[in-house]
């Protein structure tokens, strides 16, 4: 172990995203305090506000869980956004962090920022050696200036800033809405309303043939406090489940689970996307974790959230 985390005062920015929500249940049994702040506390947009609250918070160790994020037509359709706010967000937070002698800084990036033709599995020194998926570099861009930012400041202060990049993430929380969720919850979504309407089939975007890696929030935040404890380098570390599937098999799980059985169409007018994005789990299998939620088991788990949370507040 390189960082005990009892005792120490951990902020967990974006606690209520679906990533920082899973953090925050998984630091619960690790001895340490938990901080957090809504917006309404501090904008993470605002320089002077992020180092007006950790200069008053004075967090031992951060998880930076907040971010812009969204599937891919958000994504291309909202590049600035997705550029600016995300570029903001972290250099404010990074600079405060080293003014405020913030000892532990763990940067979430995403499996995105790596060129759309890198060699699969993609291994963490694939980084840099190639062009972007344009759907998504904007957001990539931000993630890899995120990177070198931790980089950056370990190089020049010898600051224990390090990064992990999770794959596709899903899991109690997400972002159900269709215009700019990830595939996940989209699907679960599309899937459930045409089995209770009664419709005869869904509609997928795409061609179906893109693949895609999927873990759940649980162990991505699992795999996060790992790192927060047992790693302190340069290099950022991959966070996947190491098995991929094609968009049209993850449907037809989908559709098994929530009882679906119609028909899958294809609306060829949206975007596949990079074609494949497999990360190497071996770095952080290598280290001693390994992912515990199965995909069908994780995909059943998130169906019914989605009961209990957003169909059950939508007919209230
Ligand atoms: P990406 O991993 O950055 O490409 O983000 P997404 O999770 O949004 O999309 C993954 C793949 O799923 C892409 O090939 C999409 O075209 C495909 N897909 C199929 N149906 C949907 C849908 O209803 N919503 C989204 N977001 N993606 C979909």
């Amino acid at each position: 172990m390189t960082y005990d985390l009892n005792r120490k005062r951990v902020w967990v920015a974006g606690h209520r995203g679906m990533v920082g929500s899973a953090v925050v249940r998984r630091l619960a049994g690790e001895g340490c305090e938990v901080i957090t702040a809504g917006r309404d506390v501090v904008d993470l947009m605002r320089q002077a506000e992020v180092e007006a609250f950790l200069a008053d918070a004075k967090p031992d160790a951060i998880v930076m869980a907040a971010a812009k994020v969204g599937g891919i037509l958000a994504n291309d359709t909202r590049p600035a956004e997705f550029l600016y706010d995300n570029l903001m967000i972290e250099a404010n937070i990074v600079a405060s962090a080293h003014a405020n002698d913030v000892e532990k800084f763990l940067f979430l990036g995403s499996s995105c920022i790596y060129p759309k033709f890198a060699d699969q599995p993609i291994t963490e020194d694939s980084l840099l050696t190639g062009s972007l998926e344009p759907t998504n570099e904007w957001y990539a861009i931000a993630k890899i200036a995120g990177i070198k930012l931790a980089q950056a400041y370990r190089k020049q202060y010898g600051r224990d800033y390090i990064s992990a990049m999770p794959t596709n993430l899903y899991g109690p929380g997400d972002n159900f809405d269709l215009t700019s969720s990830h595939v996940m919850p989209a699907i679960i979504r599309k899937a459930h309303e045409a089995k209770v309407s009664g419709a005869s089939s869904i509609t997928v975007w795409g061609t179906g043939t893109p693949r895609r890696e999927f873990l759940h929030a649980d162990d991505c935040a699992d795999a996060l406090v790992f790192l927060l404890k047992n790693y302190s380098d340069h290099e950022h570390v991959n966070v996947g489940s190491g098995e991929d599937v094609t968009i049209l098999e993850l449907t037809q799980i989908v559709c098994d689970v929530v009882g679906f059985t119609g028909e899958i169409v294809h609306d060829l007018s949206k975007p596949d996307g990079t074609p494949r994005k497999l990360m190497s789990a071996d770095k952080l299998r290598s280290m001693g974790w390994k992912p515990r939620v199965a995909l069908e088991e994780g995909i059943t788990e998130t169906y019914q959230w989605f009961l209990d949370n957003q169909v059950k507040a939508s007919a209230a």
